[in-house]
């Protein structure tokens, strides 16, 4: 599996580009928001003779979907993100202003509901959608066990984790879903994040100040 990560918008947020040997592509987390971010992403789809099959959300924050209408609209592409995340449509606008953005977001209907479903399949490759609620309720991973990469959204950051201050989010759910569902994965395991840069499983047991604590029993989650 082929992985290019661009950086979009100006909240810095990382869009995954995945492909195999098939040439089928999907886009996780389309944040392209300008005209010029929308031809980097599709100019190196067209270069690459690349065929987007699917755009993918972790979760339904504003910044990690502004580029999925252009998108849908541009491939026919159907959009996947879990339902327990639609409450965040009707919040984007403001959400987008909440952050000194001026960006006229079009937020796109859900196509696929990752909470009903157990994997995205592109070309020879299976994500498998692993439920990480904390920073959103909806919140996913995506987990390719061959290679063993990890899509992880905001749930969990190179030495950091996502917010859970923002509607919907909680501190509780967010802990559990890092230790039951993405620590179990394995230290090799490699974590490409919603935002900065890639870590792996291993890394962060050890230097993730919020993981070290909740595995230490240092705090009540
Ligand atoms: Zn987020």
């Amino acid at each position: 599996m082929n992985i290019v990560k661009f950086v979009f918008n100006p909240i810095q947020e990382n869009t995954y580009l995945l492909w195999d040997e098939s040439r089928e592509c999907i886009i996780i987390d389309a944040g392209n928001a300008s005209a010029a971010e929308n031809s980097r992403l599709t100019d190196f789809i067209s270069e690459y003779d690349l065929k987007p099959v699917f755009v993918v959300n972790t979760h339904g924050h504003f910044d990690h979907l502004l580029g999925v209408n252009y998108l849908k609209q541009r491939y026919g592409v159907k959009f996947a993100l879990s339902s327990k995340d639609e409450y965040l449509r009707s919040m984007a606008k403001a959400s987008c202003a909440m952050f000194g953005l001026d960006i006229d977001i079009e937020v796109p209907q859900i196509d696929i509901d990752l909470d009903t479903v157990e994997c995205i399949s592109f070309g020879n490759t299976e994500l498998k959608v692993i439920k990480t609620p904390g920073h959103t309720p909806g919140g996913v991973s995506l987990y390719e066990p061959i290679s063993g990469h990890i899509f992880t959204g905001d749930t969990l950051f190179r030495e950091s984790i996502g917010r859970t201050d923002l509607p919907g989010g909680d501190y509780s759910s967010l802990i559990n879903s890092i230790l039951k569902n993405l620590i179990p994965l394995g230290d090799n395991t490699i974590i490409y994040p919603g935002h900065s840069d890639k870590s792996t499983i291993g890394h962060e047991s050890l230097y993730n100040p919020f993981v070290v604590e909740a595995l230490n029993g240092e705090i009540n989650y």
